[in-house]
């Protein structure tokens, strides 16, 4: 058996995408700044794609640029938000961003940019109190992702942002909302000035994002050159991906609410199964508030990456800690942040689910962790002693 349970990772392209590309791979390849018949069905296509975005995020297509995707989005929001304004480098983010926005902030923090980490709690939440406190006269930007990858935390941006423009209109709220687009409703309030999206996410190409940038803020250009994207991002347009986005993106709006029925009755029967089947097991995120597919566990005496390991050769595709960081030794920074020790946070397992799971792939998940998991803490000198161990009454006490 196959299962994928990595959908927070990547989606598989659905079928609307690429019917939808494929003429502008093979038939008009044309260059949008061309002045020939050709070119300018290309920048039909390409404004046509703009507002079909434009139109399912409830927004103008003046404030859509096209993007090569969440990184490209998260990097530019941050750095040329500093350029705009000399007098303002103080940056405020939750210790939980994804990479994209936390090594960029980290990066700025080394070149003399001030940068505030704001704690959260036990579900993944920043408390609206501590964000307040720590806005300053020189903040210049609030970053606050909409929905995490990988404990699936929903915040919620709305009130987040208000706080923040009630302090000060002049600090720009930015969100990720790469996990959320396409998923949860999610509705561009006044209050937020840029919002970043990645077309992979939710059934586009790779490779290609939109970043909303609200009308009323001038923004520094990201690429300089040619002048596309109104001179803020230059750049070929890659247009069968754009056409892509904009075709995924509509198919899974107007297929929102049965997917979130769907993959939500999955995601509770899967975490269900496990919690009930592996004992000293853990759900993490919010139990309420999180993302329709996302699945997130720790598991006592288990070694995250073994897991994963032994999923794999079951057939199961899924994640511990985020994918960038699974080369890497060091426990998940959102684990570390919800308040989890170092030896808890190693036993991490994501599982995301879309609505193309069944409820028999989740059955054989269900089966095969409780399988591994067994196996692996057999072997584990850990295990051993795990009775004896305070953790579990350390995480249900905090
Ligand atoms: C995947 C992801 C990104 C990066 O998007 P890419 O298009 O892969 O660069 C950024 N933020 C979040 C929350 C993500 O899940």
């Amino acid at each position: 058996m196959f299962v994928y349970c990595d959908n927070a990772a990547t989606r598989p392209l659905c079928r609307e995408a690429l019917d939808a590309m494929r003429p502008w791979h093979e038939d008009n390849y044309g260059n949008a700044s061309s002045i020939y018949k050709m070119a300018r069905e290309t920048k039909a296509v390409l404004e046509n794609s703009r507002r079909s975005v434009a139109g399912n995020l409830g927004t103008e297509p003046g404030t859509v640029y096209f993007t090569s995707g969440g990184t490209e989005g998260d990097n530019w929001a941050i750095k040329c938000t500093l350029l705009r304004n000399p007098e303002r480098k103080h940056i405020v983010i939750p210790a939980t961003e994804h990479h994209a926005v936390l090594h960029t902030v980290q990066h700025i923090e080394k070149q003399g940019g001030d940068v505030t980490f704001l704690p959260v709690d036990k579900n993944g939440h920043i408390s609206p109190a501590s964000l307040k406190a720590s806005l300053r006269p020189d903040t210049a930007l609030v970053s606050i992702m909409a929905a995490n990858n990988e404990i699936g935390t929903i915040a919620p941006v709305a009130a987040l942002s208000r706080i923040v423009k009630e302090y000060d209109k002049n600090i720009l709220f930015h969100t990720d909302a790469v996990q959320a687009v396409g998923h949860i409703p999610i509705a561009i309030t006044p209050d937020i000035d840029l919002l970043t999206l990645s077309g992979h996410k939710f059934g586009g190409p790779k490779g290609v994002g939109v970043q909303y940038i609200a009308k009323r803020i001038s923004m520094t250009p990201l690429l300089h050159g040619g002048g596309h994207e109104r001179g803020l991002r230059s750049s070929t347009e890659n247009i069968p991906g754009i056409v892509g986005l904009a075709a995924a993106l509509s198919h899974s709006l107007g297929n929102m609410a049965e997917n979130i029925r769907k993959t939500a009755a999955l995601r509770d029967r899967l975490i269900h199964g496990i919690i009930n089947a592996v004992p000293y097991s853990f759900l993490t995120g919010d139990p309420e508030n999180r993302l329709p597919g996302n699945a997130s566990f720790i598991f006592e005496a288990i070694e995250g990456e073994s897991l994963v390991l032994q999923l794999d050769s079951l057939g199961i595709c899924a994640s511990s800690g985020s994918a960038c960081s699974s080369s890497s030794l060091d426990p998940s920074h959102v684990l570390l942040a919800i308040g989890l020790p170092h030896e808890l946070a190693h036993g991490s397992l994501r599982l995301t689910l879309s609505e193309n799971n069944t409820e028999q792939e989740i059955d054989y998940v269900i089966c095969s962790v409780r399988e591994v998991t067994a196996r692996l803490r057999y072997m584990s000198p850990l295990w051993d002693c795990i009775e004896n161990k305070p953790t579990q009454r350390f995480w249900q006490e905090k």
